[in-house]
């Protein structure tokens, strides 16, 4: 047997076992590379931002319209995320978030659970919040959304549906969750919240009178989206993530905080220009309070991205313009401070590799993240 011939038998073994092994392995992330190359040991905490529907042109859309630089552009690091999910090319925020969160990919509408076993039966996968929980970090999700909405849920319930509202307050209120804040979803109830060790919290004045050690579930009637307070009871986006980050960030262990502002998505479905624009400013506005928190406390990453881009706006004859009331596959940002391991330099990489990214900078490996829990 010829030398030549040899190597190309070898080359195809090989590549077969790559092949074999991206279909049959748990995750194997295409390109995150062993985990020591992403320990940072200055990285204490992590305050993950996520903007539902926020493509590229949402931020060009935003400073052409009101002439304005955003906070968005001054990161450090950039890069842009693949979207698609197990099932579809064009993902939902179930299996955005859960891209997100878990590790992996998964089916449109499943939320923290593998695509296959969506019941679960066998196991499901852990995410983010509950494998920093476990390490004794303190740990919260805060959304403009209900706070059983896709994303939210995604990084504190594991169900086979979005839809299942019950299911996903039952997982939120037995989680260890520290805070969980969002708007009201008309299922959980302050007896539920209270029996579970959570104080339950419907308005502005309650929340900004919460004290360190507690733990809060908050459910705000009134619609969260805006810039500016639209009444005495109900919150900004910045406010909400200002207050956590104070009832958060107490411990020796650090903490880890999802913000998701919802309603970039919301508005660019209904096509609604000026909305979204508000919305996409409401979103920057609370990442320049984070970043001014990162910055002053140094031993904190923020990584922002989205989960999918939202209405397909386009560039044409001078103006932005939606192409669609849906969602669409175009590549989406990601941008981070705090550590150049995560992205940088326009990489592209895979929705699902950002948390595996992020737990390896906090310094847990392979065997921690992403992992299946089994069902019992
Ligand atoms: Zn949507």
């Amino acid at each position: 047997m010829s030398a030549q011939f040899m190597t190309k038998i070898i080359s195809i073994l090989i590549s077969t076992a790559l092949v074999l092994g991206t279909i049959t392995g748990f995750n194997i992330p295409a390109k995150t590379k062993d985990a020591s190359t992403y320990h940072k040991s200055e990285i204490k905490n992590v305050i993950y931002l996520i903007g539902d529907g926020m493509g590229f042109n949402h931020l060009e859309k935003t400073k052409a319209e009101r002439n304005i630089d955003l906070v968005m552009d001054t990161f450090p690091y950039d890069g842009q995320s693949r979207t698609r999910s197990f099932t579809n090319r064009v993902t939902d925020s179930a299996a955005g978030g859960t891209a997100l969160a878990c590790g992996i990919r998964t089916a449109n509408s499943a939320i923290g659970v593998d695509p296959i076993d969506k019941t679960p039966k066998y196991s499901y996968p852990k995410n983010i919040t509950e494998l920093c929980k476990e390490r004794g970090m303190m740990t919260g999700v805060i959304t403009t959304d209900d706070t059983t909405g896709a994303t939210p849920a995604s990084f504190s319930a594991h169900s086979s549906d979005r839809g299942n509202t019950e299911d996903l307050t039952n997982d939120q209120l037995t989680s260890d969750i520290d805070l969980i804040w969002g708007h009201a979803n008309g299922v959980a109830t302050k007896s539920a919240a209270e029996a579970n060790g959570f104080e339950y919290v419907v308005s502005y004045n309650e929340m900004m009178n919460l004290t360190e050690g507690s733990r809060s579930y908050a459910q705000f009637t009134n619609n969260l989206w805006t810039l500016e307070q639209s009444d005495a009871n109900t919150p900004t986006l910045e406010q909400m993530a200002v207050k956590a980050v104070d009832l958060l960030d107490d411990t020796d262990e650090g903490f880890f905080l999802m913000i998701e502002g919802a309603h970039i998505d919301k508005h660019s479905h209904s096509n609604d220009s000026e909305k979204t624009t508000e919305a996409t400013l409401s979103f920057d506005r609370t990442i320049k309070a984070m970043l001014d928190y990162a910055k002053a406390d140094g031993e904190t990453l923020v990584v922002v991205t989205a989960d999918h881009e939202t209405g397909g706006l386009t560039l044409k004859k001078g103006e932005y313009k939606y192409t669609s009331g849906g969602h669409t596959a175009v590549n989406i940002p990601v941008l981070v401070y705090g550590s150049d391991k995560i992205v940088s330099g326009g990489e592209k990489l895979n929705n699902y590799e950002i948390p595996i990214r992020i737990a390896y900078t906090l310094g847990f490996t392979e065997d921690d993240f992403p992992v299946k829990v089994m069902v019992k």
